[in-house]
């Protein structure tokens, strides 16, 4: 056996070596043969059988969930259990089998799939929801019966690295972090929201492999760095030796920089540069606060929305007040929804859409949906009594939506003051600036918003035309391009002479090789994953403010990507590397 290697985008750092585990996410065989007459019963007992494991098995998965993360994150498969208890689905299948003389597998198949067909039909929102639940329950019962391995990432119960020709951010936020040491997919760029989602459970991760999941099978040794973006499929013995130092030197590495988080974040010649951290769910909370946050930049609220039900106000204001009270005095910039484009969950409908990330995501999807607006708005301004929130609207396009989102939210302060509902009433309003006309008429809408936050996993995306989520074009997504630069100054300018306030919070400002270029640009205040936060805070203590100007100064000069990102890549070799 001959060692593999190969390579693919970081999505997530760290070194892990384990036994591969290929997961095909929905691709499952169904085996179609007749049964003997004498045989009906004993199939028909096979069916019954496969049942009651499958409900075991989700019940388990509910405990699991409940433990792990949430209650209402369990509560997710209530319905996959009612499904398998509904009497006329069971009828269903004996008679198929029995009349039919067809196996277990091939009789569940096709009542599955005549009822998806048919719900697929029905206008009923809430029916079509019941698509996925069938599919997910019929890919589960085949397993079972076939004693194949589990069809749900949830399921693994040993230590593995799981390989995938894609994962989408709920599949991930879902998977067992006690024995998924890392995870690589085929597809997906370093700012996917999955690959977001794997910084946030701090599992190693790289994405965009293009195919390596049909180069290993399950059970293969592997090897995932992580820090250099290589997967070693079938290392020799010396190689994983090398690799189980290289990953002990990595945690030690990881435990020196911890020591800074007490650590005044100031640049040499004494700027206060503010750290605040990203949140995707709100478990990581205390991760956060301990990396040394100054609280939270982006709370990303759409993950509260995982559910196939709506989360109701009392809910989402029961969740956002928890973090809001946690990191009380300091500041939580609440997000409202951003679903859509990658994001897609059973109530959005989007994926019927042509071009998802120019179709109805974020802002525009609470504007076109403002009963759930309204509530979100409701909740986030009652969770402002107990912390210092912001509240801040994504994907903000045009000058009328922002004064739309705000014109609502005056209405629902009305509303709760009517009532006597206490709220901030001093809450600073602000918006994402991640489309380029944001940034072109910024010195417009500073004349609007309290703040402003530069969402560069978009801004790069639609300055440059290209998908973050694509492997294929990942070559031309990058945050360093002349393009790009620019109009990151021109924000910082239009803010500076509107008087806005301005924090950065796409990956861009996690990255440490960028600090040095946000830091000269005139940013002050960076969200980011926690995982980043000591190696930027290291870099932030390590720089003057001066030098990082020089830097930006000389980068603005230049005109073709690689030779900026060949002198932001010197400059931080020269500095870091060997510190
Ligand atoms: C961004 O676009 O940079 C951002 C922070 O928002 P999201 O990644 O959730 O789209
Ligand atoms: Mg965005």
């Amino acid at each position: 056996m001959s060692t593999t290697i190969t390579k693919g985008i970081i999505a997530s750092p760290g070194i892990r070596i384990g036994k591969a585990y290929v997961y095909q996410g929905d691709s499952i065989i169904i085996p179609k043969y007749s049964i003997p007459e004498e045989g009906i019963e004993a199939e028909i007992a096979r069916f019954g059988k496969a049942v009651e494991q499958t409900k075991d098995e989700i019940k388990a998965i509910q405990e699991q969930i409940a433990q792990s993360l949430s209650k209402d994150m369990a509560d997710i498969f209530t319905s996959h259990i009612m499904v398998l208890e509904d009497p006329k689905i069971e009828e269903n299948v004996r008679t198929t089998i029995a009349g039919k003389r067809r196996n277990a597998e091939w009789a569940i198949n096709d009542i599955s799939l005549e009822l998806m067909n048919s719900l697929s039909t029905i206008k009923d929102d809430y029916l079509r929801e019941r698509i996925i639940d069938i599919s997910d329950i019929n890919k589960r019962l085949i397993a079972n019966l076939q004693k194949t391995r589990s069809s749900s990432l949830m399921d693994i119960n040993e230590e593995v690295i799981v390989f995938a020709p894609d994962l989408t951010p709920s599949e991930t936020a879902l998977m067992n972090r006690d024995h998924i040491l890392a995870f690589v997919t085929d597809r997906g760029g370093r700012t996917s929201h999955t690959a977001i989602m794997a910084r946030a459970l701090e599992i190693p991760a790289i994405v965009g492999t293009i195919n390596c999941t049909s180069m290993v099978k399950t059970d293969d040794l592997v090897v995932v760095d992580a820090v250099h973006g290589t997967i070693i499929i079938d290392p020799t013995p010396e190689e994983v030796e090398e690799f189980r130092k290289y990953e002990k030197d990595f945690r030690e590495l990881e435990e020196e920089l911890a020591k800074l988080t007490g650590l005044p974040s100031k640049t040499r010649d004494k700027e206060e540069i503010f750290i605040y951290g990203n949140i995707e769910i709100p478990e990581e909370m205390s991760i956060i606060k301990d990396h040394g946050a100054q609280g939270i930049g982006l709370f990303r609220s759409e993950f509260l929305f995982m559910d196939k039900s709506l989360p109701d106000e009392e809910k989402q204001f029961q969740e956002y007040r928890r973090v809001v009270e946690f990191f009380n005095p300091m500041p939580v910039t609440i997000r409202t929804i951003d679903v859509g484009a990658d994001k897609v969950y059973a109530y959005t409908n989007h994926y019927r859409e042509r071009n998802p990330f120019l179709g109805c995501r974020a802002i525009r999807f609470s504007l076109e949906n403002e009963d759930l607006f309204r509530i979100q708005l409701r909740a986030i301004l009652r969770a402002s009594n107990f912390g210092k929130v912001n509240l801040m609207f994504p994907m903000i396009t045009t000058i009328e939506e922002f004064k739309k989102a705000k014109n609502i939210t005056a209405e629902i302060m009305e509303e709760l003051r009517k009532e006597n509902t206490p709220f901030d009433d001093k809450i600073k309003i602000g918006l994402m600036i991640e489309v380029p006309s944001a940034v072109v008429y910024a010195d417009i809408l500073g004349k609007y918003a309290d703040f402003f936050s530069v969402g560069t996993n978009d801004l790069v995306q639609y300055t440059l035309a290209v998908d973050r989520i694509s492997e294929k074009i990942a070559y031309l997504y990058n945050p360093l391009n002349l393009s790009v630069l620019r109009f990151l100054k021109q924000v910082v300018e239009s803010a500076k002479s509107t008087s806005t306030s301005l924090s950065i919070c796409g990956e861009m400002a996690g990255e440490p090789q960028y600090t040095m270029v946000l830091l000269g640009l005139g940013f002050r205040h960076l969200s980011m994953s926690p995982i980043y936060m000591h190696q930027v805070k290291k870099i932030i203590r390590s720089v003057s403010i001066k030098e990082c100007r020089d830097l930006v100064k000389s980068l603005l000069a230049l005109e073709d990507t690689d030779d900026i990102e060949k002198l932001v890549r010197k400059k931080f070799k020269e500095k870091f590397e060997h510190s």
